[in-house]
């Protein structure tokens, strides 16, 4: 899975571009990009226990402005793809996984939100139960369902 990105992160230059664009990094200064990218150069198993990794919010400034096309926020999703099969998938990720799997929306609708929506003259977006079927197959042929249940 890695080695699909080493080549990428081995380009990077260093420039700081993509940190200075960065509206997370502003925010919070636990979060740099670059230094994700060097963390994962050096050893990537240093990341695993890294909370910063998952506060990206993937707006692709980086990845417009970067001047070696490294791609960031693709790289980051191996990146957490890699971390999650470490066993270090954040709580929160676990459980709007086992919304999507239980009610086929991040965030349960409950009766409240649908009062509020309709008082607001919008629909009930809540798919039907032959959706939320397909959805959790989906979950468990891709092999999802194993955070689900360790969540
Ligand atoms: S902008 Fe691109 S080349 Fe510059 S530090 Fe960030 S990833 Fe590396
Ligand atoms: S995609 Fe992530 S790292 Fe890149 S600028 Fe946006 S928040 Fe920052």
């Amino acid at each position: 899975m890695l080695s699909e990105i080493a080549e990428k992160i081995q380009i990077c230059v260093a420039c700081g571009t993509c940190v200075g664009g960065c509206l997370v990094s502003r925010l919070d200064k636990r979060f740099r990009p670059m230094r994700i990218i060097h963390t994962a150069v050096v050893d990537v198993n240093r990341l695993i226990n890294e909370p910063s990794v998952w506060l990206c919010s993937y707006c692709y400034i980086c990845s417009e402005r970067c001047p070696k096309a490294v791609e960031f926020p693709d790289i980051l999703t191996r990146l957490r793809n890699y971390i999650a099969k470490h066993g270090n998938l954040p709580a929160a990720y676990k459980m709007l996984l086992a919304n999507i799997s239980k009610h086929g929306t991040a965030l349960e609708l409950d009766e409240f939100a649908l009062m509020e929506r309709e008082e607001y003259g919008l629909p009930d977006p809540s798919p039907s139960q032959e959706t939320i079927k397909e959805i959790k197959s989906i979950i468990n042929t891709s092999g999802l369902s194993v955070f689900i249940r360790e969540g």
